[in-house]
């Protein structure tokens, strides 16, 4: 009997990404992927450590699986993802029951690490760099965790050092893909149905691949514009890419989105701070001012373009007029939606060092005073959305109505419509009858797709 494998995963895109590479690879090599722990003989958690909290989550969950099989001595448990990486061999230390430590950029190897474990070894461990950074990106569609979306990564790693983040630590240095094997990859997806691709990394629009075959023909100010083009010219119906860093958001990006009606009408672009102290506390490499520029030729797109963010409230030494600031600018800004976190310490960061000066009581009360301005304006957003006709891609069944099916329009929004199974994977027309602060609800159009 194959032995079986249950992957965990916390976290971005990049870690699902991750997760389908590692499923992949691990059937190649004649493990079986299951979905329950319960079933598994081997367990892998592909973890976050993004933020304090979700750290802590996977040392919970290794209590978790341990004690359900409590006398099992077969069970093998992995940690992999950016808690491996950042903490490496200390993990064992702490969680004295774990068999496998996994990099970020060994998930290729996982096959021969497990094997050494089945064969007795303990503490194996893998923090080293890929084999091939060009190659092995292949993910079988069945790991895919959508028949209809597919997350296709671009670049890995991050150089931007903002003080605050763990990226840097837990993923290494920027590293970008061939064009000419994100652009096969994405007709071979094509091919099998697929209807939405997402660009995804740190920042994707720091592209910078070694070579550049595959964009010759394709105009554009930088290769990530370059890029989006030729991704645009597959015929693939929508393409979305996310996370986009300010300091390299040129403005060709919307000009491309402008030209190409698949490259989708909605962008990412997570500002942090509107105070310039803090945001030069932070390293962030852009003014309040500088982001606004962004920001305005975003709005004066010919195409309306959804707009998302994110914010981190009690950051060290944020006073009230830094976070005065702030709320001034998302009032401007005018968000579709907005992502507020509240400061988390991360060891090894350039912030970890500064005091901390707002307490976690004034913290709450800043994040709660932005999330009741972001939802006000969210609101009006959303409600301006009724009566008006979306081009929705329908992913999958409603969890709270078995006549529902649910997904997302190309701005990004969730739509909710009733529908049957025939009209999953469709790309549909739906009138809006219904906003709520976070989704859209509405009917078909017609059933015919207009891809
Ligand atoms: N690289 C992207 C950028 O900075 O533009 C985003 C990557 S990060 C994984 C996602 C978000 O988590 C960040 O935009 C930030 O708002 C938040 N974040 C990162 N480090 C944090 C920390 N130490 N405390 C609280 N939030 C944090």
């Amino acid at each position: 009997m194959k032995p079986k494998v249950y992957i965990e995963t916390f976290g971005c895109q990049m870690n699902v990404a991750d997760t389908e590479r590692a499923a992949t690879g691990l059937r190649r090599s004649g493990y079986e992927l299951c979905d329950s722990e319960a079933q598994a003989d081997v367990v892998l958690l592909n973890t976050c450590s993004v933020r304090e909290r979700a750290e802590h989550k996977v040392y919970t969950r290794i209590g978790e699986v341990k004690a359900a099989r409590p006398n099992d001595r077969n069970l093998i448990v992995g940690v992999m993802g950016c808690v491996a990486q950042l903490e490496g061999g200390e993990l064992f230390k702490q969680l004295p029951s774990i068999d496998i430590v996994i990099g970020t950029r060994a998930t290729d190897r996982l096959p021969a690490l497990i094997e050494r474990a089945r064969d007795g070894e303990r503490k194996v461990i893998d923090l080293g760099e890929r084999d091939d950074q060009d190659h092995g990106w292949d993910v079988s569609p069945v790991e895919r965790h959508s028949p209809h979306v597919a997350f296709i990564p671009i670049i890995e790693g991050c150089n931007k050092f903002c003080s605050f983040c763990i990226v840097p630590y837990s993923r290494g240095r920027e590293r970008s893909r061939t064009p000419s094997e994100i652009i096969a990859e994405i007709q071979r997806l094509q091919s099998l149905g697929y209807r939405e691709v997402h660009l995804i990394g740190q920042n994707v629009n720091s592209y910078r691949p070694r070579v550049e075959t595959g964009l010759e023909g394709f105009a554009g100010a930088t290769p990530f514009c370059r890029l989006l083009r030729a991704v645009a010219a597959t015929g693939m119906p929508r393409i979305k890419f996310t996370t986009s860093f300010p300091r390299d958001f040129h403005p060709d990006i919307v000009a491309a989105i402008e030209e190409n009606e698949n490259l989708c009408d909605w962008i990412h672009l997570p500002v942090q701070s509107g105070s310039d102290r803090i945001l030069k506390l932070m390293r962030r490499g852009h003014t309040r001012d500088e982001y606004l520029k962004r920001i305005e030729h975003i709005k004066n797109s010919r195409r309306r373009l959804a707009l998302t963010s994110d914010i981190i409230v009690g950051f060290p030494g944020e006073t009230d007029q830094d976070f005065n600031d702030t709320l001034a600018l998302i009032r401007e800004c005018e968000y579709d939606g907005l992502y507020i976190f509240k400061y988390s310490r991360r060891s090894g960061t350039p912030a970890a060092s500064l005091a901390e000066t707002v307490s976690e009581s004034e913290m709450k009360a800043r994040f709660n005073e932005l999330e009741a301005v972001q939802r006000e304006a969210q609101r009006k957003i959303y409600a301006g959305y009724v009566g008006r006709t979306l081009s929705v891609l329908a992913e999958r069944g409603s969890t709270r109505s078995a006549s529902d099916l649910v997904g997302h329009s190309t701005c990004h929004k969730v739509v909710n419509f009733p529908g049957d199974d025939a009209v999953e994977g469709d790309i549909v027309n739906v009138i809006v009858t219904e906003a709520k602060t976070n989704s859209l609800y509405g009917m078909l159009v017609n059933r015919s797709s207009v891809a």
